[in-house]
């Protein structure tokens, strides 16, 4: 048995969950919900967010406010006064399980930070590395927001699909902070982000060649790829 199975899943509770282009759009084309249904801008005025591995995006409604894109919470309907992700499902409390149990309901289709979470790329790159999972990491004094019931143990990660998703994730977060870069350039309102992405990731597929396709414009390719960080988790506001 894993050690999420049968878990209130705290960290789906605790933690705001920063999502890529890349992510949005595959969440959209799964769910058949549009980016408004789930995306949010998260404020992160103290880089408790980003942490030097996701990318900020600015808007012209709050010029010095950095954004983290993430996941939206939603209030739990099981446990009021908190909130959880809003792809997360809640169980009724039983015996056997005080806090209920939770099930994410896109699974196969999450965003890559909840499928490698809590692992990270050592630092040639090469293998995967457990980071502790603290007991509590959003206010200690509410239950549900416990995290996991045990330290993790590299036995319970796959020692293939992980190593396979923090390289996604590095490669997917460098194309995001080029993605930020762009943006950031002439921010427009939010209400114009979920276009500019349709925008840019439309464009990430180039032609055999540039001479058979002139008027192609290659907006990402020609800016250089940064090679940020790998985890990236932090606590919900
Ligand atoms: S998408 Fe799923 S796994 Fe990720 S935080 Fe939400 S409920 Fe949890
Ligand atoms: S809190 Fe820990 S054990 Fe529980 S679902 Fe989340 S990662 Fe798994």
């Amino acid at each position: 048995m894993g050690i999420c199975d049968g878990c209130h899943a705290g960290c789906c509770r605790t933690f705001a969950v920063p999502v890529t282009g890349a992510d949005i759009i595959r969440i959209r084309r799964a769910t058949g919900l549009s980016f408004w249904d789930f995306v949010c801008r998260w404020a992160d005025s103290d880089h408790q967010i980003a942490k030097d591995v996701v990318p900020h995006f600015h808007f012209p409604d709050q010029p010095a406010m950095p954004f983290v894109i993430a996941l939206a919470h939603a209030a739990s309907p099981i446990f009021p006064g908190t909130t959880k992700c809003r792809f997360l499902l809640e169980g009724l409390p039983d015996t056997a399980h005080p806090l209920g149990q939770g099930r994410c309901c896109i699974y196969l289709h999450r965003p890559m930070a909840c499928r490698a979470f809590p692992a990270k790329l050592n630092e040639t790159g090469e293998l995967a590395e457990l980071q502790s999972v603290p007991g509590h990491a959003r206010d200690e004094a509410v239950a549900v927001y416990q995290l996991c019931p045990r330290p993790w143990e590299p036995e319970d990660l796959d020692p293939v699909e992980t190593p396979q998703t923090l390289a996604v994730i590095r490669y997917e977060m460098a194309f995001f902070h080029n993605v930020a870069r762009l943006w950031n350039r002439q921010p427009q309102p939010w209400t114009a982000f979920p276009d500019f992405l349709d925008y840019v990731y439309s464009r990430r597929i180039l032609p055999v060649s540039a001479d058979e396709a002139p008027d192609t414009e290659p907006v990402i390719a020609s800016l250089p790829l940064v090679q940020p960080r790998t985890t990236f988790r932090a606590k919900a506001a």
